[in-house]
């Protein structure tokens, strides 16, 4: 990367453009202010990728899909207990047929022998079709308590789910707090930094930020410390015939480079 630095560019950004004067001292906040502004940036960073965040995206699709197969079980349970209501009420009727049978039969009522038999024939096919009915009662209420236990399970798995997001929330919302507060008191630092500087030199600074990312850098031990990038000696033998109050700009990432006791000059 340093090599680039001497490599000739095709069109060399001035270093005093555009020409603008400022109090060594002004420039020398302008590092205090880009640090503030890096700060800034770096806590909204630890904001946007907080790790709670992937967690409790996560935790929130969990719920979702518990709930979703709670739903689905619910449904499901209310269809077989409707199911289990029309199967006993079935052989409720079939039994009560078979016990009017019952009745007449021992009523000794009917004594022809063709309806007796016709009779005895009819309640052999009643018991016949109250076994086929109670077995189709014994296994809807089978599927009735497999689907209940399904549920109760699905909704404790539910119960730690909630919780989980109910957790991870507090935990987000507390970094969060962190956070913001450290970035209120980095913001009233930085405002009362920017409040101290003339406008022409914080516009610059400001306009050089919104369009690099970063408005000043010191230049110490030869190199700009916001590219790392080591100014080449026509460059530096420039900056140091200048007065300390002519504010200059990296020739290679176009920050405004401050000139501090350590800039080898
Ligand atoms: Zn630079």
């Amino acid at each position: 990367m340093d090599d680039d630095a001497h490599h000739p560019r095709p069109c060399p950004p001035s270093i005093r453009e555009p020409p603008l004067k400022a109090a060594p001292h002004d420039q020398l906040t302008l590092l205090d202010l880009a640090d503030r502004d890096a700060r800034l940036g770096q806590l909204a960073h630890r904001r946007r990728a907080l790790p709670e965040l992937a967690v409790l995206t996560e935790a929130v699709a969990d719920e979702a899909r518990l709930n979703d197969r709670r739903i689905e079980l619910d449904t499901l349970l209310g269809d077989l207990r409707r199911e289990l209501r029309q199967a006993e009420a079935e052989v409720e009727q079939v039994r009560a047929r078979r016990d009017r049978d019952e009745q007449r039969l021992s009523s000794g009522a009917i004594t022809n022998p063709k309806d007796l038999t016709n009779l005895e024939h009819e309640m052999q096919a009643l018991q016949r079709r109250i076994t086929t009915l109670e077995d189709n009662e014994l296994e809807v209420m089978d599927r009735v308590e497999t689907t209940e236990a399904d549920l109760s399970g699905v909704m404790a798995e539910l119960e730690r789910a909630r919780a989980k997001v109910a957790d991870v929330t507090a935990a987000r919302d507390a970094a969060f707090a962190d956070l913001d507060a450290e970035r209120d008191r980095v913001a009233a630092e930085r405002a009362d930094l920017a409040a101290r500087l003339g406008e022409p030199l914080l516009a610059t600074y400001e306009k050089v930020r919104a369009q690099y990312g970063s408005g000043a850098a010191a230049l110490r031990a030869r190199r700009c410390e916001g590219c790392r990038l080591e100014i080449n000696g026509a460059d530096l033998r420039e900056i140091a015939g200048l007065p300390d109050d002519e504010v200059v700009r990296c020739p290679e990432c176009s920050r405004i480079l401050v000139r501090t006791i350590e800039s080898g000059l």
